[in-house]
Order: structure tokens, then C-alpha cells, then sequence
């Protein structure tokens, strides 16, 4: 993996599909014609990005992030283009853009490259039949590629704190191709995510969204044997840690990269921000 920080601000820009479009007055010679037609195309093009072009920019997304290295295998590629980050996010906001989004009550939406890579360390442990769990699931997003990951035999779970939040991540699924799953496969609860979610442990694959103090040990205890944890650790500089339980139920960490993450907290603490 890249040392590179991948801290909140680093941005791929996207190529712009705007370009000047003048259309020829009289297509009469060949070199018209052909200015005409290719004139034609990018206003097709055009067309395309005020119109369907939603899917098409969510996958313009994926395939920078792979580009610069960030998808590195077609799974992650392929549930990133399924489930569109645009029915993630609150109207007006640019949704396909590098960074973290605000999504209210002092949280944020990742940024795609966030999510990227922890999907990328997870995919081992995100197979058809698996578990995963969420903890601080936001806006729903990974939550629903956990569960498209793991499929209909599997379970994703997600845990939220904030109620609103909680409501606002299950009216995004139902927009996205994971809404099939929904209260079948797939579950988002409110709940201190500090405690995990017992009733459905132990999990091949966790996922923490906030950046916690200390490894919460419940987290590591609902984790199976042979199962990872990603996990922001820290508070003002965070190392996002890869927490592996070997199948004799020892444990092995290792450091990916360093982030800066929203803090797991209580939500009173939350919400005073
Ligand atoms: N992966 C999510 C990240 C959202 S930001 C996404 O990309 O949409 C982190 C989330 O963790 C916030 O929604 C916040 O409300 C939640 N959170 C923080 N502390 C928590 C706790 N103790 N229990 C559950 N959720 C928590």
C-alpha cells in the first residue's frame, strides 16, 4: 500500500465533460461534415451530463480511483460502480468529488478513496456467505457494498447512533441496488457501534467509520477467528489499523495509512461537536 496520507483534502479531479461546442453553419464539404458530426457527439456527451449522466459520473469515479491506484481489483471496482455514492448524499452536494462530505450532526460521508481502500483491505473477508459489520454506518454507503459483497446468504450490518441518521441511510439504500437486501441480508440499527452488534457475531469483516481512542474490545471479541478489522485509531493524528484475528485467536495489527476521521464517541459528544 501507498505511505502516502491520504488525508481528507487529496482530490482527483475528474475530467470535465464540458467543452465548447460551436456548431458549423452548412455541413457542404467532407472536413464539415466530419466537424459536424464530431460536434454532434459531444453534444450527445453533453446531453448525457445533465441528463443520465449520474451513473456515468459515479463510474467516471471509479475508474480514476483506479487510475491513481486506489481500486486495485475488479470486485472493489465493480460493487463501487453498482452502488452510486449520488443516492449517498444530501442534494446540492457534489458527490463524486475526492473528500469527505457533511451529512449533518458533525458527521461526514468518507471520501470515495476512503472508502476505496477499505474495501480493498476487507474484500478477503466480504466473500458471498460472509459477515460484515458497520460501526458508524452514516450515510449507508459501505454498508450497502459490505452487503452486495456478501450477498443474500451473507449479512451486513450496520450500526448508527444517530437516529436521524439511521433513517437517512435506509431511504439511500432503497435508492441504490443493495434495496433488495434491505431487512433481509441487511440491517442498520441504532446503537452505540463502541459495542458492536452482539446478536449477529462474530463477523469475517468490521468496519469502523469514526476514529476511536482505543480499540473498543468488543469490537475485537465479536471479530472471528480468521475474520479483519479496519479501524481509525487516535484522535488528532489517527492511523487507519488492520486488525487481523488469526484462527488460534491471537491477534496482529499493522498500520495502513494515516487518516483524519470523525471521532467514535458518545452522541452527546457527537452533537456538542
Ligand atoms: N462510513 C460512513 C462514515 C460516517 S462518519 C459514511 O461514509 O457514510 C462517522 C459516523 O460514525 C457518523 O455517522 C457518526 O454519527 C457515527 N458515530 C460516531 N460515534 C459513534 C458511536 N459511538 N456509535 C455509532 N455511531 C457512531
Amino acid at each position: 500500500m501507498h505511505s502516502v496520507a491520504l488525508g481528507s483534502r487529496f482530490v482527483i479531479p475528474l475530467r470535465n465533460p464540458l467543452r465548447k461546442i460551436q456548431l458549423p453553419h452548412s455541413p457542404s464539404s467532407p472536413v464539415k461534415l466530419f466537424s459536424l458530426l464530431s460536434d454532434l457527439h459531444s453534444l450527445t456527451k453533453m446531453e448525457n451530463f445533465w441528463t443520465g449522466g449520474l451513473v456515468d459520473k459515479n463510474k467516471k469515479m471509479v475508474e480514476s480511483l483506479e487510475r491513481y491506484g486506489v481500486i486495485k481489483s475488479k470486485e472493489v471496482a465493480e460493487v463501487m460502480e453498482r452502488i452510486d455514492r449520488g443516492v449517498f448524499v444530501q442534494s446540492g452536494t457534489p458527490a463524486y468529488v475526492d473528500s469527505p462530505m457533511q451529512i449533518g450532526f458533525n458527521a461526514t460521508i468518507s471520501a470515495p478513496h476512503m472508502h476505496a481502500t477499505c474495501l480493498e483491505l476487507l474484500k478477503q473477508h466480504l466473500q458471498p456467505g460472509m459477515r460484515a459489520l458497520d460501526v458508524g454506518s452514516g450515510t449507508g454507503y459501505l454498508t450497502a457494498c459490505f452487503a452486495i459483497m456478501v450477498g443474500p446468504q451473507g449479512r451486513a450490518v450496520g450500526v448508527e447512533h444517530i437516529p436521524e441518521l439511521v433513517s437517512f441511510s435506509i431511504e439511500n439504500i432503497k435508492k441504490s441496488a443493495a434495496s433488495s437486501l434491505l431487512e433481509g441480508s441487511l440491517s442498520v440499527h441504532i446503537s452505540d457501534g463502541r459495542l458492536g452488534w452482539a446478536e449477529l457475531a462474530p463477523y469475517d469483516a468490521i468496519h469502523v467509520g469514526a476514529a476511536a481512542a482505543e480499540i473498543p474490545d468488543a469490537l475485537v471479541e465479536q471479530l472471528k477467528p480468521g475474520g479483519r478489522m479496519v479501524i481509525p485509531v487516535g484522535t488528532i493524528f489517527q492511523d487507519l489499523k488492520v486488525i487481523d484475528k488469526k484462527l488460534d485467536g491471537s491477534i496482529s495489527t499493522h498500520i495502513e495509512t494515516s487518516v483524519r476521521y470523525v471521532p467514535l464517541t458518545s452522541k452527546d459528544a457527537q452533537l456538542r461537536g
